[in-house]
């Protein structure tokens, strides 16, 4: 079904969820660190994905799912404002921070660095496409003519309610936003060598799902992108579950739909035996009527803690 990034076309979905403004469910998940060995990738399908992707229009992409009627701030019903309060509660906290966040396939897109930006000293954006490397540059350079992103950062700065200056943010993330780097997260070392030193937090919005032909491919390419990570590092894994395409113009990008206990699957599969985070205002995940999972990594393989419930 649609992810919350484009109109729902009937008969497109795996199975049927209640109509809401977002379209469906998302969740968020942060997941530790753990590598498997690499396995060999179903080439066909992957291959369809990639020539997929080479009629993504980042401009088209952003109008289809980051203006109105999506990117609609009047109410948390919308999906753009839910993203960005699952965004700004996470980082509230001050627990996932550091010097380096490696942003794993940025797209065209900033919204998603928002509140994260205050938390590292670099901000690492990457994306598989040039052309949205290309956008995103466009942007920390302040070049006339990229997309208004001014409408999502004061809504950021509202909701963190710290009575912050939008513009004193988005300069942060400017000069934060430092590298934007190709990646592609079907090889073992998605950005071609490891970094130095490793990312002390990935955040991947969005992303992992829409470029993967099924779940076996999402559970590996989970795999590459931990290799990116400290030990005890942080992942936080937006996405969509039940999502079957999206657009980008005249792009229509397949997804594999995931149930939530496929993504468990794929972080447990990795020994990231994922932690339920106590006290995480676990209302604010929710959309209609589904509970809502927060996955953290407590330094190491840890089961879950005493008296969760998922
Ligand atoms: N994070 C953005 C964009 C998500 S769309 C958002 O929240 O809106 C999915 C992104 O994955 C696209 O930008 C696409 O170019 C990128 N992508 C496609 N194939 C990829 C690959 N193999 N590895 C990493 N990213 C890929």
């Amino acid at each position: 079904m649609d992810g919350g990034r484009h109109p729902r076309p009937r008969g497109a979905i795996a199975h049927a969820a209640p109509p809401s403004p977002a379209g469906d469910i998302r969740r968020v998940f942060l997941g530790g660190r753990r590598l498997p060995s690499p396995q060999p990738l179903a080439m066909s399908s992957l291959a369809a994905l990639r020539e997929g992707y080479e009629r993504f229009d980042p401009r088209a992409y952003l109008q289809n799912n980051y203006l109105p009627p999506r990117a609609d701030f009047s109410s948390e019903e919308f999906v753009v404002p839910w993203k960005l309060r699952c965004l700004a509660e996470t980082f509230a906290s001050g627990e996932i921070r550091g010097h380096t966040l490696i942003d794993v396939g940025s797209g065209p897109t900033i919204y998603q660095l928002l509140s994260a930006c205050d938390h590292f000293e670099e901000i690492v954006a990457t994306d598989y496409l040039a052309v949205n490397r290309e956008e995103l540059g466009r942007w920390v350079r302040g070049e006339p003519g990229t997309f208004d992103w001014s409408p999502f950062i004061r809504h950021v700065c509202k909701i963190e309610g710290r009575g912050e200056p939008w513009q004193e943010k988005e300069r942060r993330l400017r000069a934060r936003l430092r590298r934007i780097l190709p990646i592609d997260v079907h090889r073992p070392q998605p950005l071609g060598a490891p970094l130095h030193p490793p990312a002390d937090a990935l955040l991947s919005a969005f992303c992992l799902e829409a470029v993967s032909p099924d779940r076996a491919a999402f559970a590996r390419a989970l795999a590459h992108v931990g290799s990116l990570l400290r030990p005890g590092g942080h992942l936080l894994l937006l996405g969509a579950l039940g999502e079957s395409f999206y657009l980008a113009g005249a792009a229509r990008l397949p997804v594999v739909p995931l149930a939530e206990d496929d993504v468990r699957a794929a972080l447990g599969g990795l020994s990231w035996h994922p932690n339920f985070k106590r006290g995480a205002p676990s209302t604010l995940w929710t959309r209609s009527g589904c509970s809502a999972p927060i996955y953290q990594e407590k330094g190491g393989c840890q089961g879950r803690e005493e008296g969760t419930d998922l």
